[in-house]
């Protein structure tokens, strides 16, 4: 089974969520092509070719490029991230193409058949898809292991004309110095439970302390407190950080759709009731004002 795996990058280096991909695709492919919407800065190990196109395409010609390149071989599937661009991306591609699309994809399993397993309804059920025809399949990241590999591609770069009725005004780095959200170690979040906007500045304090990514739940986001690029969930950003604090959270299932793959939780919420706990390893039962001075001084103190 021939895949044909495509992946969006800004600057010409790949994500580290999408070598994920790329890992997962190899354990059912014996043959992986990966398309790129720009020359690549470094070679991809693990695949066995790269197709780019000369400059960098927007995502509307990128979803034009995937086409031609998916029509000029015999490619089983189309495989890509399961984001906000790589939906966007998959449905125009579905649409174009006529080709059946699953997203959020947990697994691929490959016995005498290709199967896809996700889950629906918020993690409630896990459902096992058969797929008997060409298709987009999106996986979910943050979720498997990237496997070394010493495959080395052969670099086809392509002409690819195309003019896309968007125009790119400008571009808004929103992470600066600090690790992104997607692939940090350890992310702090806040919610409603922190009152203000103002007082996120404690979750921005402790994340600076700790090296951490930061993060929130909807509510804040939907507050106006912190942008989108933020949320942590089933409709935001799904992470796998080796620690995850959560301040002032609930744990509404779509919140903690986000963190399932979370190593160890800490939740800091004054109500010993909170769903959160059930779900936390660890659970400070204090009203986060009176706690988090404290921890911040004990924190700024060793770091003397
Ligand atoms: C289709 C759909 C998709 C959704 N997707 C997402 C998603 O991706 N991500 C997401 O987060 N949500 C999502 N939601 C929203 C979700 O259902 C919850 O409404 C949201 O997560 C609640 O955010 P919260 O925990 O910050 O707020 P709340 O539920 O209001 O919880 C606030 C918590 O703070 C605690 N608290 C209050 N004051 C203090 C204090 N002083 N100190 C300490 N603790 C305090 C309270 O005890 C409470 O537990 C989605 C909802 C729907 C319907």
């Amino acid at each position: 089974m021939k895949l044909l795996i495509f992946a969006y990058t800004t600057d010409g280096n790949i994500p580290r969520s999408d070598l994920e991909i790329i890992s997962h695709s190899k354990d059912i492919s014996q043959e992986v092509h990966l398309v790129t919407n720009m020359p690549l800065n470094a070679t991809i190990k693990g695949v066995n070719k790269i197709i780019t196109p000369s400059g960098r395409l927007d995502q509307d010609c990128f979803s034009k490029f995937i086409e031609m390149i998916f029509k000029k071989d015999d490619y089983a599937h189309i495989v890509g991230k399961s984001d906000i661009v790589g939906k966007e991306i998959a449905s125009s591609l579905s649409a174009n193409l006529n080709m059946e699309y699953v997203n959020e994809i947990q697994e691929f399993e490959n016995k005498d058949k290709l199967i896809v397993i996700r889950d629906f309804f918020t993690g409630k059920l896990s459902g096992r898809i058969e797929i008997n025809s060409k298709s987009i399949l999106l996986l979910k990241f943050n979720t498997h292991p990237i496997n070394e590999s010493d495959t080395v591609p052969v670099v086809e770069s392509l002409e690819f004309n195309c003019s896309s009725n968007k125009k790119l005004l400008s571009r808004i780095i929103t992470t600066g110095n600090k690790p992104p959200l997607e692939s940090s170690q350890i992310v702090v979040s806040g919610g409603r439970g922190l009152e203000s906007k103002e007082n996120y500045a404690y979750v921005e304090k402790l994340a600076e302390l700790l090296g951490a990514a930061t993060g929130a739940s909807r509510a804040i986001v939907d507050l106006g407190w912190v942008p989108q690029t933020y949320q942590v969930g089933q409709t935001g950003k799904i992470i796998a950080p080796n620690l995850y604090i959560a301040i002032g959270i609930s744990g509404a299932v779509q919140h903690l759709a986000g963190i399932r793959n979370a190593k160890k939780i800490i939740a800091i919420n004054k109500d010993p009731n909170a769903p959160i706990f059930k779900y936390a390893d660890y659970g400070v039962v204090a009203d986060f004002k009176e706690f988090l001075p404290i921890l911040i001084k004990k924190l700024e103190a060793m770091k003397k």
